[in-house]
């Protein structure tokens, strides 16, 4: 796919106030410093698109970009846990979980891990909700260029091995740096081919 336009649309406090819309979206989701920015910002070939998620008043909010007048990018926030404790699973942001389980156009979530961590509790614990909740979603391992490939792929199967207790069939999953674009067109290209199949 090749990006001819990306544009910053709208935010929006909740699920309520979303755009209507049934254009497909893609949502990107991390904790935070997982170098979800700089995949948008490289995905989109811009150099600063993200920024406008951070800016003031925005870091809390569902951020919505439109993408070749043909599908939107969703800047989610990080996760954040209200008291992240024992019996705590599910009870990150409501109004992300609300946008996750009841918007009828997500096409699919993108869940960011960084390459360089032993799987993270709150990452497994995000990914049990999401199979929990039906919610279709891929796993994208960022900042390739910072560890060996073969601890890239260690990564991964130490993640994967873990949400096999929970997860039977397991999602796809890419890995990207946003440094030297590496992973940039599969994702691209899983977007293209998801579009297609939601028409
Ligand atoms: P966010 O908080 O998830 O949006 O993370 P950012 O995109 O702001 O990235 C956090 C830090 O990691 C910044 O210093 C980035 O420059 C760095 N970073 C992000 N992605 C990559 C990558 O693919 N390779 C390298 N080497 N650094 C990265």
């Amino acid at each position: 796919m090749q990006i001819q336009s990306a544009t910053f649309e709208t935010s929006a406090p909740d699920l309520e106030h979303c755009p209507g819309s049934d254009l497909p979206e893609f949502a990107f989701i991390g904790r935070s410093n997982v170098g979800k920015s700089s995949l948008i910002n490289c995905l989109t070939n811009k150099k600063d698109l993200a920024v406008v998620s951070s800016k003031p008043g925005r870091t809390r909010m569902i951020n919505f970009f439109l993408i070749n007048r043909k599908w939107s990018l969703v800047d989610l926030p990080g996760y954040g846990y209200a008291k992240a404790s024992g019996h705590q699973r599910g009870k990150f942001n409501e109004f992300v979980s609300d946008y996750l389980i009841n918007r009828p156009n997500l096409s699919c979530v993108f869940v960011l891990i960084d390459s360089r961590l032993e799987p993270q509790r709150l990452d497994l614990e995000f990914t049990a909700w999401l199979v929990e909740y039906g919610v279709p979603f891929v796993l994208v391992f960022t900042k390739t260029d910072k560890v060996k490939p073969g601890a890239v792929t260690r990564c991964i199967e130490a993640f994967t091995h873990e949400m096999s207790e929970f997860c039977d069939g397991l999602p796809r999953v890419y890995q990207c740096s946003a440094k030297t674009s590496n992973g940039r067109k599969d994702i691209l290209n899983f977007i293209s081919e998801a579009i297609a199949m939601s028409k």
